[in-house]
């Protein structure tokens, strides 16, 4: 079997440049070397309140940015999670795999209910099934995510190495991928947190859909650390994020940057941050303008039936092994 990787994100909020870099980036440069599918997650998207109008736009326009980043659709599997049934029903036998206890471990559950207080939707607890199932199903080898979806894939290994211990060898044992550089870009407004889609500040992260103005006004008012030098040092993370986002956008050495940032203040720093962010966005907001709806609906179409093809080959294997029998099996 080929090696294979699964990613995805969800159509919640706006996807900003932490989404790109410390994901979408690596799938676009991974997906020539492995059987690739990539994933618009939106069962995940409705484990917290939402609203439906902006979902079904946020779903289109998460597929044009997938596109947009450079995921090429003649090599990748791109698809809608709910136009393929098998993961919500691979995620209910996970339900009956997973123990809550190892739910209530994680820790994006526990900061995701937090925000909620009351009204925890039970999908909110359970969504690492969901995502054990989108990957397991595929036979993923690997897994290229942010450092914040790490836990879930150590609970998706254990999940799958319980089953094949359990019901037999039916699931293949996915790894993550987690880039050194980009894995967790911070919050603009508060160096302790990532940048995030569901924050309710939009000033704290910058959207690949961002123009240039709000893009140098959002960099301006970013927060800073002690001290004047302009270097790579994650004691002062702050400023080794806004230096990340720059090494990664601009393919430069960190030698190389040190260097241009020599005796410059932060201002100088914000204002490269932001031409190197405006320069990268234009011509990736240009790319998902120019595809039209019919050729999307296409892809996501022909997406979908390709991972329906694979996906249902693992869920009857996973029946078959688990005794879950159905009228044609008798006699
Ligand atoms: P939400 O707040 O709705 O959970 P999110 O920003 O965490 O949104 P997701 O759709 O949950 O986005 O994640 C999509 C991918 O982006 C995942 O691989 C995740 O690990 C990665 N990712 C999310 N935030 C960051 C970040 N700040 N830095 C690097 N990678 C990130
Ligand atoms: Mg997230």
């Amino acid at each position: 079997m080929p090696k294979r990787i699964f990613s995805g994100a969800q159509p919640t909020g706006n996807i900003h440049l932490g989404n790109y870099l410390g994901a979408l980036r690596n799938w676009v440069t991974l997906q020539h070397e492995y059987e690739s599918f990539f994933c618009i997650v939106n069962l995940h998207a409705v484990t917290v309140p939402q609203d439906p109008a902006q979902l079904k736009a946020r779903t289109f326009q998460l597929a044009r940015i997938y596109l947009a980043a450079g995921v090429d659709p003649q090599v990748s599997t791109v698809f809608i999670q709910s136009d393929v049934p098998e993961h919500a029903e691979l995620a209910w036998i996970l339900n009956c795999v997973v123990r809550i206890s190892e739910l209530e471990r994680m820790t994006q559950f526990k900061d995701k209910a937090r925000k909620q207080r009351e009204n925890v939707l039970a999908g909110l607890l359970t969504y690492p099934a969901l995502m054990a199932s989108d990957i397991l199903l595929y036979q993923t080898d690997l897994v290229p995510v942010g450092h914040d979806q790490k836990q879930h894939l150590e609970l998706t290994r254990d999940l799958a190495l319980r089953f094949n211990r359990d019901f037999g060898e039916t699931f293949r044992i996915p790894e993550a991928f987690i880039p050194k550089v980009g894995a967790k870009i911070l919050a603009l407004d508060d160096a302790s947190k990532k940048m995030s889609k569901s924050d309710e500040n939009d000033h704290q992260r910058i959207n690949l859909i961002d123009d240039a103005d709000t893009i140098r006004r959002k960099l301006k008012r970013a927060v800073t650390d002690s001290g004047t030098e302009v270097r790579f040092d994650e004691t002062r993370p702050a400023i080794n994020n806004l230096l990340s986002i720059y090494q990664l956008l601009t393919g430069r050495s960190q030698h190389d940057i040190e260097a241009h940032f020599d005796g410059k203040g932060y201002a100088f720093l914000k204002s490269e941050v932001a031409d190197a962010t405006i320069d990268f966005l234009r011509p990736f907001q240009e790319r998902m303008n120019a595809l039209d709806d019919e050729e999307l609906r296409r892809i996501l179409r022909d997406g979908a039936e390709r991972a329906r093809s694979i996906a249902s080959a693992t869920l009857q294997q996973v029946k078959d092994r688990m005794g879950l029998v159905g009228s044609m099996n008798l006699g």
